[in-house]
């Protein structure tokens, strides 16, 4: 059963995760994995993190959804 929005990235792999761009912490959000320094939104897929520039969204995006 898939349940949506249930992000099952446990916190030791957040630990190691960084933001590909600046390299900075990133920090779980129910849209995906944000880093605040770029203000990007990185996706979860399939619980896989993708942790690729091309693949974020600003997070200004986000508050502008609907
Ligand atoms: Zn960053």
């Amino acid at each position: 059963m898939k349940k949506k929005g249930n992000i099952m990235v446990n916190k030791e792999l957040l630990d190691i995760l960084a933001c590909p761009q600046c390299k900075g912490g990133i920090k779980m959000v129910a849209e995906g994995l944000v880093c605040e320094a770029c203000r990007l939104v990185y996706p979860i897929e399939d619980n896989i993190p993708v942790m690729l520039v091309e693949e974020a969204r600003p997070v200004e995006s986000m508050a502008e959804e609907e």
